[in-house]
């Protein structure tokens, strides 16, 4: 696995890969990594020739009161996790080589930026697209890796990379979880053995309403109830919500169509997000069928 840290040195080492007509996979990431993060590098190194993962903590898309500061870091281990699962290129810039001085140009996302996370962290989409854009230009990836647990990013992301023409095939992997249920993310090491405890009730409530649809149950209000009952585990609930998982708009009803639960909230100070995709059809056929950059 090469370790590069300049742009010019990453595009030295991809150049030759795709003349000879590699296809090349990439997986961003903000490090920290866990198994979520493997899975999305072993399904990369799985369909693709070789596998470019970036770790780097994106100051755009962090609020001023958030965790860039804090982020959690563990080089080491984040390498041997990405060689691991089967990286073949590790990029790791600095904050000046990605927004060098005079840096001013975003990408604003539109209406799909707005609900759910939107609402409670301004700009943050803003910075999430115009990195990935970024990111994407750089690496010039035939296909690109991102997880079902940032379900709004997913789509923000697949719709950016159609909106600007991008060659690149966005894949949505399932979240990966704990035995117990908790979805992986980085910023559970946040979390206390209490708190833990207390914020496996975002998953269990997702699980619940996943095993009732599955088991018949389609109207959207008993769906939120079953994933509202056992929330009164976190301090407080940002949102919790059934939305149309195209267009990311409220859905009230029966559901007759791909629907996302998403939840976010928060446990002491961490702020935890989950989400279940809710689908007549197979879900792999709604993550990554209809949801393609030619039907969003
Ligand atoms: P992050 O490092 O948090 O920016 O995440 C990098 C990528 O890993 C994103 O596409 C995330 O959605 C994905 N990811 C994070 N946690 C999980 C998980 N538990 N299962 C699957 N993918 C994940």
């Amino acid at each position: 696995m090469r370790v590069v840290r300049t742009i010019a040195d990453l595009r030295a080492v991809l150049r030759p890969l795709r003349e000879e007509g590699k296809r090349i996979g990439f997986v961003p990431t903000m490090g920290f990594l866990h198994e979520g993060h493997g899975a999305l590098i072993r399904q990369s190194a799985a369909r693709c020739d070789a596998t470019v993962v970036s770790i780097f903590v994106n100051p755009t898309q962090f609020g001023p009161s958030e965790d860039l500061a804090n982020y959690p870091r563990d080089l080491e281990r984040d390498q041997n996790l990405c060689l691991d699962a089967g990286a073949t290129v590790l990029f790791l810039p600095e904050v000046a080589e990605i927004y060098p001085t005079g840096f001013q140009t975003h990408i604003e996302p539109g209406r799909l930026a707005e609900p759910l996370c939107g609402r409670f962290r301004p700009g943050h989409f803003r910075g999430v697209a115009t990195v990935v854009a970024k990111l994407f230009n750089i690496v010039q990836p035939d296909l690109a890796f991102f997880g079902q647990k940032d379900f709004q990013q997913t789509v923000v992301v697949r719709r950016m990379a159609r909106d600007l023409n991008l060659p690149v095939d966005v894949v949505v992997v399932p979240t990966i979880r704990e035995a117990d249920g908790l979805a992986l993310s980085s910023r559970n090491t946040y979390l206390d053995e209490e708190a833990r405890r207390r914020a496996l009730s975002i998953s269990e409530g997702l699980l619940a309403a996943k095993a009732a649809f599955e088991g018949g149950e389609r109207n959207a209000a008993k769906l939120l109830e079953l994933a509202r009952a056992p929330l009164s585990g976190v301090d407080s609930v940002q949102y919790l919500e059934l939305v149309d998982a195209q267009n990311l708009e409220p859905f009230q009803g029966e559901v007759d169509r791909a629907v996302a639960l998403c939840v976010a909230a928060y446990v002491g100070s961490t702020r935890l997000i989950d989400n279940v995709v809710l689908a007549p059809s197979p879900l792999d056929a709604v993550l990554n069928v209809s949801l393609s950059p030619q039907s969003v």
